[in-house]
């Protein structure tokens, strides 16, 4: 690879034994860790679900489509601390998904825009009206004029070792190359975030961003954060060993490449530091490693839920997800329920399904040994004000998935939890460093590097490869 990804591998401070330190290896759980220094339990942020979702906001411009803010999150991230030293700060957070644009920033309100049906936008939380450059970029109609477009493989098909055209992929339809967007522009600008062109649109509305925010265009330090999708979404339906995936970092790589060269016209290189990083990785399909399966537990947590608000009359918000069960634990304890021995009886249940390695309820993860890793993972995990009932860790191979037809992520394996943490450009050496590192390091070490500090207590440590510690 010679774009993006293949500088960046080569040519950055690579720590390549690195992970997201907790359970749930979600989207919004691990987006929350990326800058803010801390795991999921301090900063309040669980799982998709209890992620940025929030009715109280709606989506600019799109009629009353539920928008999404940072209401659940806690405490402060690296763009705060910029801010508290430098209130000049400027800063432009872009991405497919809300959870992805608003949880790097935390709190903070700023430029933070997402993809909602053919355009970006943002949520009444960061503004009423959208900037006049997002609006005049969605005028263009970007994503629906891919309409009709065939996604084929980059390169000639004898250079991918991988079998295309596997029967268990993709809910079993369109699984081989070519793959179409459809002709109708109201299906296309739907499909297009299932393809590599969803990545490329991203970034020409960060770069767009940049040019109009004026980012690095003063003397100060300036923030800019991309989160890019289509490998998510393209894993999930494919999985890690497909053509398809293979396609997609290709062409990523090149993306990023281009991302990278025209950002240097508008910024000195030698002015910008970057890093990537990623959420979550993916498992392979079970059908195709013939290990595992799939742990389908939402059921459990639906029947438990709806028999209890029949007896209770009151909604209890039971939940499942990635292994952790949620429900609104002081409202039962408020109506007398043994809450103990309901979550004793959950994780009995729960712990008769193959594939389960390890359950534990809020007693037993309390009263689990520190060597004992999963419960240092699923402690990592769980803010003191969250309810739950069941905490369980799946054996290798077993997806929180109840259906089959796709592949994910979100559970306590290193093939879901390691990431890559790359440092590249302005004063970066080209090295390879395998000691063990998480997310939560990257906030802290930037931080560092721009000679601010955290303005909290946090877990994540500073890099000392790439910014000395200060005395
Ligand atoms: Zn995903």
């Amino acid at each position: 690879m010679k774009g993006g990804l293949g500088r960046l591998a080569v040519g950055g401070t690579f720590f390549t034994n690195a992970r997201q330190d907790h359970a749930v290896s979600e989207t919004a759980p691990s987006h929350s860790t990326m800058l803010s220094g801390r795991a999921p339990a301090s900063t309040g942020i669980v799982t998709n679900a209890l992620g940025v979702l929030d009715s109280t906001t709606s989506l600019l411009a799109s009629g009353h489509v539920p928008g999404a803010s940072p209401r659940r999150f806690q405490g402060s991230t690296l763009y705060d601390w910029l801010l508290a030293h430098d209130p000049g700060t400027r800063v432009l957070s872009v991405s497919r998904k809300d959870r992805g644009a608003i949880l790097p920033l935390g709190r903070a309100w700023g430029n933070v825009f997402w993809y909602w049906d053919g355009r970006f936008t943002t949520s009444t939380f960061y503004g009423a009206e959208l900037p006049e450059w997002v609006g005049a970029w969605n005028a263009r109609r970007g994503p629906a004029r891919l309409a009709g477009k065939s996604w084929d493989t980059l390169l000639d098909t004898a250079a991918y070792a991988e079998a295309d055209a596997m029967s268990y992929e993709n809910n079993g339809v369109d699984v081989a190359f070519p793959h179409r967007i459809p002709v109708d522009s109201g299906l296309a600008i739907k499909q297009v975030v299932s393809t590599p062109w969803i990545d490329s649109l991203t970034m020409d509305l960060a770069l767009e961003g940049v040019r109009q925010v004026g980012l690095g265009g003063r003397n100060g330090i300036d923030l800019l954060v991309l989160s890019l999708s289509a490998t998510d979404a393209i894993g999930h339906a494919f999985g890690p060993d497909s053509r398809e995936l293979h396609d997609q970092v290709l062409r990523l790589d090149h993306w990023l490449g281009w991302f990278i060269d025209s950002l240097s016209v508008l910024v000195p290189p030698g002015a910008t530091v970057f890093v990537l990083t990623s959420d979550h990785g993916v498992q392979p399909f079970p059908e195709r490693t013939g290990v595992g399966g799939r742990l389908g537990l939402a059921s459990l947590a639906r029947t438990t839920g709806r028999a209890l608000e029949q007896r209770f009359h009151v909604p209890l918000n039971f939940d499942f997800d990635s292994g952790l069960l949620t429900a609104d634990v002081k409202a039962l304890r408020a109506r007398g329920l043994d809450v103990d021995s309901l979550a004793d009886a959950l994780a009995r249940e729960t712990g008769r399904h193959p594939g389960i390695a390890q359950v534990f309820t809020p007693s037993s993860l309390a009263r689990a040994p520190v060597t004992d890793e999963q419960a240092r993972l699923w402690r990592r995990t769980i803010p003191p004000a969250q309810g739950w009932l069941v905490a369980a860790s799946a054996g290798p191979g077993w997806l929180w998935a109840d259906t089959p037809g796709s592949t994910t992520h979100g559970s306590t394996h290193p093939l879901d939890t390691g990431v890559p943490i790359i440092f590249y450009g302005a004063g970066m050496k080209a090295r390879r460093i395998s000691r063990r590192v998480t997310s939560e390091d990257i906030g802290p070490t930037l931080a560092a590097l721009a000679g601010v500090r955290p303005t909290e207590p946090v877990t994540g440590r500073v890099l000392t490869e790439i910014a000395p510690r200060r005395p």
